[in-house]
């Protein structure tokens, strides 16, 4: 194989995969680094959920210009991510209505169909849902989950189409300079030579980021999911939900079944390489519980399986974004439990960074590493606490 690219991209999630494809788009010759197989670390156990609901503006830019290609990715794209429409509630605290309000304001005014709803209409939208405990939700009707695998598979073809190189089975074992300038990797298939470095390691980040001497606050976040079957009189699909007040989400899959993830009880700082065929011990139980809380008729449905994942989560659960380090080095990790949905826009503002010198299709020069050396802490005007405690 040519040893030389004009961009070698560290990881085969979702994230490398969108960097690959937007570069590719724009004539670079890139070379994706994945040291196990594709979306074989946070992307392949995703829950995939695309909602634009966020508290910091920049975010829900990113996952509104990503909804577009979810929605239309056959023709932006090519292939298929497994969208799914099935319209999206966030349920928060009560103490945090006014938030709510003002973010959907916010929602609003970048022109993402979200909606200020009451308990009644949610009760409409979902007659089997309990909403004795909320007043208000946001509704966004457009949105839904898509498949995590798919959409990164369907990502690389495309880089490949356009000249891309993808190698399965190769680690990273070190970043080549030469003075401050990366020049290149050196992997367990021997050196690879390009100008432009990116570590695009999920999980692995901090790990790979130490490679050039660099820290950056990333730890590992481990999170548990569970599919259950949902019983006969649960058969047609419900919305997907973030449910703040049992600190849960949970979305339909297909066959009969509902995915649900839980915002408490995820460890931090536990080796990637964990074993995440099951889920930790007590969380079924617990996520069973919380489901039953918000779909009382869930009683009757039946444990179909569970397994965990692990993500990179930074220190304000903000991703990092950008140059850092050595020129010619980037990165594009920390996504913290929620990178799935934004990915095909941060690809495209990354491309633009490397290539243009500055992101264009949205600002994400508030996710600069930087931003941690002046001790700033991303956080939305009307902020919810942290997603994940
Ligand atoms: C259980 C779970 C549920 C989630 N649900 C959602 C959701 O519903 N919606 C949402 O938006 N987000 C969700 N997320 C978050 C989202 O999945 C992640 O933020 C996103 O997939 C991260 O993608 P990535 O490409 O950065 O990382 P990864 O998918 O982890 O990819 C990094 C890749 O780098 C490779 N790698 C690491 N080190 C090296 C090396 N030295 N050499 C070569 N390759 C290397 C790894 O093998 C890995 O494949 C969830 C995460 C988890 C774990």
């Amino acid at each position: 194989m040519e040893n030389t690219a004009d961009a070698i991209i560290i990881g085969g999630g979702i994230h490398g995969a969108s960097l690959a494809f937007h570069l590719a788009q724009r004539g670079m010759k890139c070379l994706l680094l994945e040291k196990n197989y594709l979306a074989g670390g946070a992307t392949g156990r995703s829950s995939g959920l695309v909602r634009m609901h966020y508290d910091l503006e920049p975010e829900s830019r990113l996952a509104w210009v990503s909804f577009q290609y979810f929605r239309d990715w056959a023709e932006m794209v090519g292939g298929e991510c497994g969208f799914t429409r099935t319209g999206f509630i966030h349920i928060p605290l009560p103490e945090y209505t006014d938030s709510l309000k003002a973010n959907i304001d916010m929602h609003q005014s970048l022109g993402i169909p979200s909606l200020l709803v009451t308990a009644r209409d949610v009760k409409r939208l979902a007659p089997s849902f309990k909403v004795d405990d909320f007043e208000y939700a946001a509704y966004e009707p457009e949105s839904g989950y898509a498949d995590p695998n798919m959409s990164t598979s369907s990502l690389t073809s495309a880089a490949r189409e356009r000249g891309a190189r993808l190698l399965q089975g190769c680690t990273v074992t070190g970043i080549l300079l030469e003075g401050d300038r990366a020049q290149g990797v050196r992997t367990t298939q021997g050196d690879f030579f390009a100008p432009i470095v990116v570590n695009a390691a999920g999980p692995w980040a901090a790990q790979v980021a130490e490679m050039t001497g660099l820290e950056i606050p990333v730890t590992t976040w481990r999170h548990d999911t569970m599919f259950i079957k949902r019983p006969a009189e649960l058969r047609l699909p419900h919305p997907t939900v973030i449910d703040d007040a049992n600190s849960m989400y949970f979305r339909p899959e297909s066959g009969g079944l509902t995915l649900v993830g839980l915002e408490d009880g995820n460890p931090l700082g536990l080796s990637p390489e964990g074993n995440t065929d099951s889920s930790q011990p007590g969380f079924v139980e617990r996520a069973i519980e919380r489901i039953c809380q918000r779909i009382p008729a869930m009683e009757g449905g039946a444990l179909h399986s569970s397994h965990g994942g692990f993500d990179g989560l930074s220190s304000d659960q903000r991703a990092i974004l950008g140059p850092a380090g050595p020129d010619g080095y980037y990165l594009a990790c920390g996504f913290s439990g929620t990178g799935f949905k934004i990915a095909p826009a941060v690809g495209a503002c990354m491309a633009e960074w490397i290539l243009d010198g500055e992101p264009s299709t949205v600002d994400i020069t508030p996710f600069s590493f930087e931003r941690f050396a002046s001790g700033e802490k991303l956080a939305g005007k009307h902020a919810y606490r942290d997603i994940w405690r």
